[in-house]
């Protein structure tokens, strides 16, 4: 890592080892001295600062995608799984299969074990699934549809995340 020095005006200047560009160490934060052999971070603040823009994107890249909500898609896939694999290979299996969507091994568990997102039993209720299934056959409105059907009929699925 080249360290800062005096140029030819006399004034103390760094490369970036990023941008690569020679800038006053103005532009530098300081470093532990333990780190570094001149007391800069290697990196310009510029440099510094967008490369902690991309980190914090990448976290909440990866946070929406742990709470990306289960379609009945998702959910019956992972029912198939029940007798065939484990909580722990169908977690896995599941974010190669949705690209890269990320589930635990507890939703797994809990889907596995009809404790959420449970199939509504008996033909008293109907799941928002069904509910919408039936919705592209119908000529009116959405609203009228949901108001054509019996609404403590229908049945919501709870959120399924884990
Ligand atoms: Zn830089």
């Amino acid at each position: 890592m080249p360290a800062a020095y005096l140029d030819e005006n006399g004034d103390w200047v760094k490369q970036c080892s990023t941008c690569k560009e020679v800038q006053p160490v103005a532009q530098y934060y300081n470093h532990t001295p333990d780190y570094s052999n001149d007391g800069y971070k290697p990196r310009c603040r510029e440099c510094t600062k967008a490369k902690h823009r991309e980190e914090n994107a990448r976290r909440a890249k990866k946070r929406r995608q742990q709470s990306n909500k289960l379609d009945k898609i998702h959910v019956d896939w992972i029912r198939e799984q029940k007798g065939k694999l484990s909580t722990r290979a169908t977690a896995k299996a599941f974010s190669k299969r949705f690209f890269n969507m990320k589930i635990s091994n507890s939703t797994v568990s809990r889907i596995f074990n009809n404790i959420i997102h449970t199939v509504p039993d008996g033909e008293d209720t109907m799941s928002i699934y069904d509910l919408l299934e039936g919705a592209s056959d119908f000529s009116g409105s959405v609203e009228e549809y949901i108001e054509s059907k019996d609404e403590k009929k229908i049945k919501f699925y709870r959120d399924g995340r884990g």
